[in-house]
C-alpha cells in the first residue's frame, strides 16, 4: 500500500525522521533519540509565506486547520517592508505548526473591508478559522513570537 511520508527533523539530534503523513496534528517521538516530535497540521509544507487573495483567502486561511498568520500589507507600505523579514523567519521557526500568509490589500480589497483594515501592516492570527487575535504596526520580532506561542 502506497503511503505519503513527511520528513521531521529532530530539534534535538538533527535526525530526520520519516512519519506517515496520516500523523499530522499529532504527536510522534525521534527514532534516535526520543525527543518528542512537532507534527503540526502544516508538517512538511512549505516553510515560506503564501500569498492569499480575495479568491483564495476562504481556502487558505478559513479552511486551514490551526494557526495561519495573515499579513496585511502593501508595496508601497515601508513598515510593512519591515514586518517581511520577520515574517519570513517566523514562517521557518514554526514551520509545519503555523501557516503564515501575505495579502496585499490594494489588489484584495474585499478581505481588507471585512476585517476592517484601517492601517498597515496589520496581522491577523486565526486559529481553526477564527480570528483571535491582531496586531498593527511592525512589532519586534520576539513580541511577535511570543503572540504566536500564546496561540499554538
Ligand atoms: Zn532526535
Amino acid at each position: 500500500m502506497n503511503q505519503d511520508y513527511i520528513i521531521v527533523q529532530c530539534p534535538n539530534c538533527g535526525a530526520k525522521n520519516r512519519i506517515p503523513a496520516e500523523k499530522k496534528g499529532r504527536n510522534a517521538r525521534c527514532g534516535r533519540c526520543h525527543t518528542p516530535l512537532t507534527v503540526g497540521p502544516y508538517a512538511g509544507a512549505s516553510a515560506h509565506p503564501v500569498h492569499v487573495t480575495d479568491a483564495t483567502f476562504q481556502q487558505e486561511v478559513l479552511k486551514s486547520p490551526g494557526t495561519v498568520l495573515v499579513d496585511f500589507w502593501a508595496p508601497w507600505c515601508g513598515a510593512c517592508r519591515m514586518v517581511t523579514p520577520v515574517l519570513d523567519q517566523l514562517a521557518q521557526e514554526f514551520s509545519g505548526r503555523m501557516k503564515v500568509a501575505k495579502l496585499n490589500v490594494d489588489e484584495n480589497p474585499l478581505t481588507s473591508s471585512r476585517y476592517g483594515i484601517r492601517s498597515i501592516p496589520s496581522l491577523l492570527f486565526f486559529k481553526n478559522g477564527t480570528l483571535v487575535n491582531t496586531v498593527t504596526g511592525a512589532l519586534p520580532k520576539e513580541e511577535l513570537k511570543r503572540q504566536v506561542q500564546a496561540i499554538l
